[in-house]
């Protein structure tokens, strides 16, 4: 049976440790959209990783990790990782890499840097890892799958055709020198070679595993409001964040999926720009919040941004929970909130003078204003519990609160950046 693991949210809910806690029970773990865009943070016995390519199973050596075919593809940065983590003293991960795959090429990075660059004050705020351009030349038909590594000629002819589309405006529209043949050829020489040993016909092995009742994860990266369809686009990811282009990205079918965990944080968080309704404005409260946050405060996992921080959103986490199609709900960081005397949870939007509980187009989120509840703070340190009867009565009130509001059992409470530090309700 097929799990998904999922972001709620704008990513960064912790979908990392729920997946390496949950990877204990499974066979195999698989990442089926994103790239090396965002990244995982896992703290376990080895150490405090940043995962931004490995799938969160690498830590357990009975796990097999798989790089679905919806994932794009960075070579370098996936070897690069596996090899950072073996130094750590991880035993050798086992990974699969599907054969149908595309690579992010660095043209990719390189439009995506320039794009920003030339966006300038407008810009997406990018991790600028290439992930727009590599999306947008797979859908066109212009990306290289890793297979084609392998047939020369077909791959030279192809090069031939992607200089010819985008050198002009490389030249044009950048004023930058032009992609040369030759030496994309080169680079694709050298991925091939660091690829082939993970190369595999992933969704046929998905298959017979899932035909010997293997117990499969589907690792989701960033969250529902950064999915390209369902998102604030187009603030917004370029590839399904939903547990339901899992079955796609995966390449498993869509009946095998049974449980859809959808992580969701305790407060919000969000990395670059874009309508945030819940943030919190005031400069300091925030950075009390951001300093606290996580495991060492809000900062991004990949390019160490700081995070934008706010109060609990129920209207996105409805709405949230809702695409992604949850079947429970793991709520995060709970511990940090500890510190408040008072807790805000947006439960409805005002936009244009009327309350509303849906969640709204982005042209009309741009305009929603935050209407808040004041639940009571617990005022103490509730990591190490175990039990959730053992939680002070205000992080029960809480926690019920939003469950209520949001319409989704929460099962799974986070009570600290350690793989053990999970209460069951
Ligand atoms: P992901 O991309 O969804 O996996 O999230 P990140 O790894 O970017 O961000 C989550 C952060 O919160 C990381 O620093 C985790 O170590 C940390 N974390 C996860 N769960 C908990 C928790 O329950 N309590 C605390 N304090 N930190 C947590």
């Amino acid at each position: 049976m097929v799990k998904a693991i999922v972001g709620v949210n704008w990513g960064d809910e912790g979908k990392g440790k729920i997946t390496d806690t949950l990877a204990q029970g499974a066979d195999i773990v698989v990442r089926f959209q994103g790239g090396a865009n965002a990244g995982h943070t896992i703290k376990n016995k080895y150490g405090k990783f940043a995962l931004h390519t490995c799938p969160s199973g690498v830590f357990y050596d009975s796990v097999t990790n798989i790089i679905g075919t919806g994932v794009a593809l960075n070579i370098p940065v996936l070897v690069n990782e596996v090899n950072q983590i073996i130094e750590k003293g991880v035993p050798k991960p086992h990974i699969l890499v599907s054969d149908r795959a595309q690579i992010v090429m660095p043209y990719h990075i390189l439009f995506d840097v320039l794009e920003e660059e030339r966006l300038g004050g407008k810009s997406f705020g990018s991790t600028k890892s290439g992930i727009a351009p590599f999306y947008s030349d797979k859908y066109a038909k212009n990306g290289i799958q890793v297979s084609e590594l392998f047939d020369e000629p077909y791959l030279k002819s192809k090069i031939e055709n992607i200089c010819s589309l985008k050198n002009p405006i490389l030249t044009g529209l950048y004023h930058k020198d032009e992609l040369k043949a030759d030496e994309v050829f080169k680079t694709c020489m050298e991925y091939r070679e660091m690829i082939e040993p993970y190369l595999a016909d992933t969704a046929t092995f998905l298959w017979n595993s899932l035909k010997e009742n293997k117990t499969v994860l589907l690792e989701g990266q960033l969250g529902t409001m950064k999915d390209t369809d369902h998102g604030i686009y187009p603030m917004v990811t370029s590839s399904s964040t939903l547990a339901g282009f899992g079955t796609v990205g995966a390449g498993v079918p869509p009946y095998e999926i049974k449980e859809i965990i959808a992580v969701s944080k305790a407060y919000s968080s969000a990395v670059g720009a874009g309508a945030f309704v819940s943030e919190i404005l005031d400069l300091q409260e925030a950075e009390e919040l951001r300093k606290r946050g996580g495991d060492g405060g809000e900062y991004g996992a990949t390019t160490g941004r700081p995070r934008r921080v706010g109060w609990y959103d129920c209207v996105a986490s409805r709405y949230g929970c809702m695409l992604q199609g949850a079947t429970e709900v793991a709520f995060t960081v709970l511990d940090v909130l500890g510190y408040l005397d008072q807790i805000p949870v947006c439960t409805a939007y005002e936009i244009d003078g009327e309350l509303t509980r849906d969640f709204p187009v982005t042209r009309k989120l741009e305009r929603a204003k935050p209407h808040f509840e004041i639940l009571p703070g617990w005022k103490c340190d509730i990591r190490g519990i175990k039990e959730y009867d053992k939680l002070p009565e205000n992080a029960k009130k809480y926690i019920e609160f939003i469950e209520r509001e949001i319409g989704f059992p929460i099962k799974m409470i986070g009570n600290g950046p350690a793989r053990e530090d999970v209460i069951y309700k």
